[in-house]
C-alpha cells in the first residue's frame, strides 16, 4: 500500500484556495480515514494547517504528539469528563455538542485556557445542540463568553447532492443560529463535499476530510481530487480450469467456459469487502479482471482469461486501488462509499509513505 502524501498536501491546498479567505482545516479521524494520521497529520502541518479535527480523545492525543504544540486540535465526539487529562495533557479542544457537555466542561475547564468550539446541530439531527437549547444559551451571554468558543460548527445531512433542499434549509437555519450569538467566533458547516456547493456555505472554516484523501467530493462529476492510495496484491497462483468447475468457497461461482484464473492475496482481512465477491474487479497488467467467487480471508480468484491478462504469473502484482481503479469504483463495485473502503483497509500490508517532506 502506497500512501502519496504530497497528494494529500497537495488536496488540501487545492480546498484553501477554494475557500479562501476562510481556513481550511483537516479532519483526521479514525486514523486519517485510515490511511495514517500521524504521517498525514504531521505532512499537513509541515504544509501550514493549523486546525485538526479527529472524532475521540484518544485519536487526539495521538496528532497532538504528530504536529507538536501549536495547532488546534479539536474534538468532534465532545468533552468526555472521564478523559479529562487526556484533553489537558493534549490541549485538545472538545466540540461542545450537548448542555451536559456544556456544564461538565464549564465544571472541569476552569482556568485551563483551551477553547471549545460548539455544534448547533441544524438539520441532520445527529450531533449538537437543538436550535431551542442553543437560543437558550444565547438568551445568557456571559455563559457563552465564559465558554469563549473557538467556532460554532454545523453539519450537512446532503452535502453530496447538491441539489438536495436538505442543503439550503440547513444553510438558513445555520445563519439564524449565528445571528441569535452573543459571539462572533469564526462559523464552520462545510465538509467535502459542502466546499463545493459554493462560497455561501464555506463560512470562516471549513471541515473537509474525504477529499483530502482523493474520494470525488462532486459524485456524478469527474473527480478534481488528486488520487491518494495505491493498493496492489501479489499473484500467489496461475490455474486453468475446465468448464463446469466452481471457484472458492461455497462454489458460488460456475466456470461457463475453461477460464484461466490468478490467486491474488488480498482479502477481506485486508478490507476488499466481502460483498466485492463475483462483482468487483481488479486492474491486471492493462484491464480490469473480474473477481470470480467469494472474497475470502486472505485471498480473492480473478478471471484472466482476456488475453490482456494472460501473461500473468506468480509474484507479479495487480492493482486493488490504483489509478485505474479508484477507490470510488472499488466501492461502488461492493455497494458501499469511499469512506467505508478506505477505513477499512486492513493493518497487515507493507505501508510506504512518500512525499510529505513538506515546504
Ligand atoms: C467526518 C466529518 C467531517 C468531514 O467530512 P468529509 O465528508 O469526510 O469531508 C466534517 N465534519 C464533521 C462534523 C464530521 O463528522
Amino acid at each position: 500500500m502506497e500512501v502519496d502524501l504530497d497528494a494529500i498536501v497537495d488536496n488540501w491546498r487545492q480546498l484553501c484556495r477554494r475557500v479562501a479567505p476562510a481556513t481550511c482545516s483537516a479532519v483526521v479521524k479514525a486514523d486519517a480515514y485510515g490511511l495514517g494520521s500521524a504521517e498525514v497529520a504531521a505532512a499537513l502541518a509541515r504544509a501550514g494547517c493549523s486546525i485538526f479535527f479527529v472524532a475521540l480523545p484518544g485519536e487526539g492525543a495521538a496528532i497532538r504528539r504528530a504536529v507538536g504544540p501549536k495547532p488546534t486540535v479539536a474534538i468532534l465526539g465532545g468533552y468526555f469528563p472521564e478523559a479529562k487529562a487526556l484533553y489537558r495533557s493534549g490541549v485538545l479542544s472538545p466540540v461542545l455538542n450537548t448542555v451536559g457537555q456544556i456544564a461538565a466542561w464549564q465544571t472541569d475547564s476552569s482556568s485551563v485556557g483551551i477553547r471549545p468550539y460548539l455544534h448547533v446541530d441544524s438539520g441532520i439531527n445527529r450531533l449538537g445542540l437543538a436550535p431551542a437549547e442553543w437560543a437558550a444559551l444565547c438568551r445568557q451571554p456571559d455563559a457563552v463568553s465564559r465558554l469563549d468558543p473557538a467556532g460554532i460548527i454545523s453539519h450537512l445531512a446532503c452535502a453530496d447532492e447538491p441539489d438536495h433542499p436538505m442543503n439550503a434549509a440547513q444553510l438558513a437555519r445555520f445563519t439564524e443560529v449565528l445571528a441569535q450569538s452573543p459571539a462572533d467566533p469564526p462559523a464552520s458547516l462545510a465538509n467535502s463535499s459542502g466546499i463545493f456547493l459554493g462560497p455561501g456555505y464555506h463560512f470562516g472554516l471549513a471541515r473537509p476530510g474525504a477529499a483530502l484523501y482523493g474520494l470525488n467530493p462532486t459524485p456524478g462529476q469527474a473527480n478534481p481530487m488528486r488520487p491518494v492510495v495505491r493498493l496492489r496484491g501479489r499473484v500467489l497462483q496461475v490455474r486453468h480450469i475446465d468448464r463446469g468447475e466452481a471457484v472458492g468457497y461455497g462454489a458460488t461461482y460456475i466456470a461457463p467456459s475453461d477460464r484461466k484464473l490468478a490467486t491474488i492475496a488480498v482479502g477481506y482481512a485486508d478490507g476488499l469487502l466481502r460483498a466485492s465477491g463475483n462483482r468487483g474487479r481488479v486492474f491486471c497488467q492493462s484491464s480490469d479482471a473480474p473477481i470470480v467467487g467469494r472474497v475470502s480471508m486472505d485471498m480473492i480468484t480473478i478471471d484472466i482469461t482476456e488475453a490482456a491478462q494472460n501473461a500473468v504469473s506468480p509474484g507479479d502484482m495487480v492493482d486493488v486501488i490504483g489509478p485505474h481503479r479508484d477507490v470510488d469504483a472499488v466501492a461502488a463495485d461492493a455497494g458501499t462509499i469511499g469512506y467505508e473502503i478506505l477505513t477499512a483497509l486492513g493493518q497487515r500490508f507493507q505501508r510506504r509513505y512518500v512525499g510529505g517532506a513538506g515546504s
